[in-house]
């Protein structure tokens, strides 16, 4: 990737300056995300940060005033699973992440963690953050493999063709030599990512393991936590043996309900999973034609995930799984994926639960849940304003009318 090219790019993203700004607003029901409701009060931002909220009126406004007219004021949303750089990633930057990254903060998405893509994310992420492109907040991270292929890749999604659909036969996968993973994870430090990912597909005695637990041993010597993908509950009970920090998906392949043993084991690594139910079950689009995830043909013979992930959810969650958060493993339209994951979280979880699951619980599977999820001081000025009450209709989600990063105002619906 050549530095020159996305200097010249980042000339187009226009001037749009991301001062950290301070704002008030008044009358509104605050959701402030610890389960606390305020029938009627303020929050006040402050160098881009919450400084108060409170009932009633606050006693030190600042900035702009926005009035909430009594709707429902919550923390930003997050999605804490996407995939962002579409097509051609030496043309991404310029010509698809302004639009983009625009429809996150108009549907309420405040921060976005990229699981894996490729280092025009980083770009992003320096341009937002210096005030040259518009976007949520964004986490970053990038592939490292835990073995050699054993063939040729899967045609299939990842997420939907694990191998432990049927039984695990065939050859143990080629080892990575040590020194290649250790340089690998330094790399990606280089390179400016935040998480190492591992996409976990054990094979019979095959060195994934011992490969995920020198990652993870090595990232900590840098500063950065390891994520796994495991959506099997065979590769997640492998996957927690080398204690990584997130799991960026439900366990879909595999009963839960017929395996406490799992279940406790799972519940007692104390690990942050993410959600991303909505890729495993059938969605319909227009002609009625059944897709999955970024419209491609839906695939039959995996549908039984479609009621597993949501029930090894609940279950997980039932039993005191530490954090449970939203993310949706797409590359579709956020306001659009939105909903096809609340239909299926709506399955096992009340609009309460799910308000906490795509605030507190996805700010925790970022590892940022010092600095957004909630209102409380401190914290930044992750703010949207929603018509209607999410609390008892999950779907008031989808109608947010202001969204406020950093205080501030990145998306104000027309009236
Ligand atoms: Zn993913």
């Amino acid at each position: 990737m050549n530095a020159k090219f996305w200097l010249c790019g980042l000339a187009f993203l226009g001037t749009a300056a991301a001062n950290a700004q301070d704002l008030t607003i008044t009358n509104g029901r605050i959701i402030d995300g610890t389960g606390r409701v305020i029938e009627r009060g303020s929050v006040v931002i402050r160098g881009g940060k919450i400084a108060s909220v409170a009932s009633g009126a606050p006693s030190a406004a600042a900035g702009r005033r926005i009035d909430a007219g009594g709707r429902t004021v919550m923390p930003g949303l997050i999605d804490a699973h996407r995939h962002l750089v579409t097509g051609d990633p030496a043309k991404w930057l310029g010509d698809v992440a302004p639009k983009e990254l625009q429809e996150f903060l108009d549907a309420g998405f405040t921060t976005v963690l990229s699981a894996i893509d490729p280092p025009p994310i980083i770009e992003a992420r320096k341009a937002i953050e210096g005030g040259k492109l518009k976007g949520p907040r964004l986490f970053t991270g990038t592939f490292l493999p835990v073995a050699g292929a054993t063939g040729p890749p899967p045609a299939d999604d990842p997420a939907r063709t694990d191998p432990s659909r049927g039984p695990r036969n065939g050859p143990a996968a080629p080892a990575i030599p040590r020194e290649a993973t250790i340089q690998q994870v330094q790399a990606a430090k280089r390179a400016g990512y935040d998480y190492l990912k591992v996409v976990l597909v054990s094979t019979p005695n095959g060195p994934e393991l011992d490969t995920l637990k020198l990652i993870v041993a090595e990232g900590k010597k840098v500063g950065m936590p390891t994520i796994v993908h495991a959506v099997s509950v065979i590769d997640t009970l492998t996957a927690i043996e080398a204690h990584p920090d997130v799991l960026v998906h439900t366990p879909h392949i595999g009963r839960l309900d017929e395996d406490p043993y799992a279940i406790r084991k799972i519940v007692e690594a104390k690990i942050p999973m993410t959600s991303t139910l909505s890729v495993f079950g059938p969605h319909f689009g227009h002609e009625n034609t059944p897709l999955f995830r970024d419209a491609k043909p839906f695939p039959w013979h995996t549908l039984s995930s479609a009621g597993q992930g949501p029930v090894n959810a609940r279950l997980l969650v039932n039993n005191g799984l530490v954090s449970y958060g939203y993310g949706t493993d797409t590359q579709w339209p956020p306001k659009e994926t939105l909903l096809d994951e609340l239909r299926e979280l709506d399955l096992v979880f009340s609009p309460t639960e799910i308000v906490t699951i795509i605030t507190q619980g996805a700010a925790k599977s970022t590892l940022h849940p010092a600095e957004i999820g909630t209102l409380e001081p401190g914290k930044f000025g992750d703010v949207v304003i929603i018509d209607g009450d999410p609390l008892t209709d999950s779907h008031a989600l989808l109608h947010v009318t202001t969204t406020i990063k950093g205080g501030e105002v990145v998306f104000q619906a027309k009236r």
